[in-house]
């Protein structure tokens, strides 16, 4: 197919950024004047990229059904192809005799692979490439320390954004998208996203609704209603006092651009409202911990894998009969907040940041069960699972990542339930035989299991001083 020059379209390849505001790709692209390609490939097959898992593979159907009812409105649509990406958008912008291809970054290893290969393949053939910021706040080559090396610790990390240039503001969505060449594509449907035997997302469907359209409403009540309670009540499981947007921030429904100045607007709207200001410090802080675990994969291009802290190899995580670990996955351990958080999880595709915590400490501390065994597990169940953000909070948990907890600091799940879910009211929904006597003892003691985490921690120590 061979078009006249001034009619030569610019592709847009989504990936992670599905959403039509604030979106710099579509919006250069849009800018040219010129017809309009929109793509997603779905790559299975470039090597070192993780596919995702169930539950996120559940999200993303919908989320690119919802894309491109969107771009339909706006006289384009998606083109959805499977394959290789590199070869792949190679082999569309020879079909489509693109003038351009615009993308937003993505910061793990392997993406940057195939977006530099693609990006030099596209220039040798004289199309116009270009990459945007848009999933982060900051670019992490530009937050660093003194002496021009990536930050370890969050306290100074995050005084260092908060002193950069700020975000910038974002970007409407385009009207209209001048319709560009059509191209043969696949239907959403035929990436075989959903699952079918058995078809297990009853759960996720009457909790979420993905999508642009239901994420800008997510975000404005949570600006609205719950944000001004937000340091007192985001702890408690039992209250709905986050903002669950994790998961349009994942596939990127909302960029972190939008949400801040949302936050930041609804600030401004009260400034003397001293608790407002300090809940919305607390809220943008929270971005900010989102933040530091992109940049700390942008570091560590091996961070579901590899220890940040070399001297855990040496962890000596004995061998537990597979049952253990099936019991905490199916939540049945005989530890109520950590059963209730499991379910939660299983059912919803989500689970609340303090119980993530809490599960996580007793998988690898009270089970010593590695942490790349849950880390996968949530990779699967998790609808934000996050190449970032969720082996960044692995290996915070289990003490051998960035500005991790203290190894020794092992949550008691007992104190943490009567701490945060006083009332019980999070452990009985999601536990509700709790308290009867169907209800199992622990599979471990936990002091017990506390003093043995304690002395496999002993042998990190002595590796470290040897
Ligand atoms: P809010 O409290 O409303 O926070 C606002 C936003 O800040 C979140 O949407 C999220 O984007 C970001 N955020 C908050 N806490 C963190 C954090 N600790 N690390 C990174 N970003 C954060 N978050 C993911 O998005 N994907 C993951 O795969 C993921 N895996 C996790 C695994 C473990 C073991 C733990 C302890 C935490 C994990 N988190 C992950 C972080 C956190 O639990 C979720 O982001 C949060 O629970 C989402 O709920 P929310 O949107 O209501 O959060």
């Amino acid at each position: 197919m061979s078009a006249a020059p001034d009619s030569r379209p610019a592709v847009v390849w989504f990936r992670d950024d599905l959403r039509v505001a604030d979106n710099p790709a579509l919006d250069a692209a849009a800018r040219t004047g010129r017809p309009v390609v929109c793509v997603f490939v779905w790559d299975e097959q470039s090597p070192g990229l993780r596919p995702p898992g169930g539950a996120a593979r559940w999200w993303l159907h919908h989320s690119l059904t919802s894309l491109d009812a969107d771009l339909r409105e706006r006289g384009s649509r998606l083109v959805v192809l499977r394959g290789q990406a590199e070869p792949t958008i190679g082999a569309l912008l020879t079909d489509v005799d693109a003038a351009a291809v615009f993308w937003n970054r993505r910061y793990g290893g392997p993406e940057r692979r195939i977006d530099t290969a693609v990006k030099t393949a596209a220039r040798e053939a004289g199309i116009e490439a270009e990459s945007f910021g848009a999933s982060l706040l900051f670019e992490p080559w530009t937050i660093r320390t003194g002496s021009g090396t990536p930050f370890s610790v969050f306290t100074p990390f995050w005084r260092a954004c908060l002193s950069a240039p700020p975000p910038r503001k974002p970007l409407a969505a385009p009207a209209r998208l001048a319709h560009g060449p059509t191209v043969d594509g696949l239907a959403i449907d035929e990436l075989g996203l959903l699952p079918s035997h058995p078809d297990w997302a009853a759960g996720l469907r009457d909790t979420w609704e993905p999508g642009e359209p239901a994420a800008h409403d997510a975000l404005d009540a949570f600006a609205t209603s719950a944000l001004p309670q937000y340091r007192e009540d985001r702890d408690v499981p039992g209250v709905d006092g986050t903002s669950r947007l994790s998961p349009r921030l994942r596939w990127g429904e909302l960029s972190p651009h939008q949400v801040w100045h949302t936050i930041s607007a609804a600030r401004n709207a009260r400034t003397n409202d001293g608790a407002l200001a300090d809940a919305a410090a607390t809220f943008l802080a929270e971005l900010g911990w989102r933040e530091f675990a992109s940049h700390t994969l942008f570091e560590h291009p091996d961070l579901a894998t590899v220890n940040i802290h070399r001297e855990y190899d040496s962890f000596p995580w004995p061998r537990l009969h597979p049952s253990v670990l099936t019991a905490w996955q199916q939540g049945r351990t005989g530890v109520p907040l950590v059963d209730a958080g499991m379910r939660e999880l299983w059912t919803t595709g989500s689970m609340h940041n303090r119980v993530r915590m809490v599960v996580a400490s007793f998988l690898t501390k009270n089970l010593l069960i590695d942490w790349r065994r849950g880390e996968q597990w949530f990779w699967d169940t998790l609808v934000d699972a996050d190449p970032a953000s969720n082996p960044f909070n692995w290996q915070w948990v289990a003490g051998s990542g960035a500005d991790a907890a203290p190894y020794f600091r092992v949550f008691n799940p007992e104190l943490q339930r009567t701490k945060f879910d006083r009332h019980g009211d999070y452990v009985r929904r999601w536990v509700p035989e709790w308290d009867t006597a169907e209800y199992p003892e622990p599979v471990v003691d936990l002091p017990e299991s506390r003093r043995a985490a304690l002395a496999a921690y002993e042998t990190v120590k002595s590796a470290q001083r040897a």
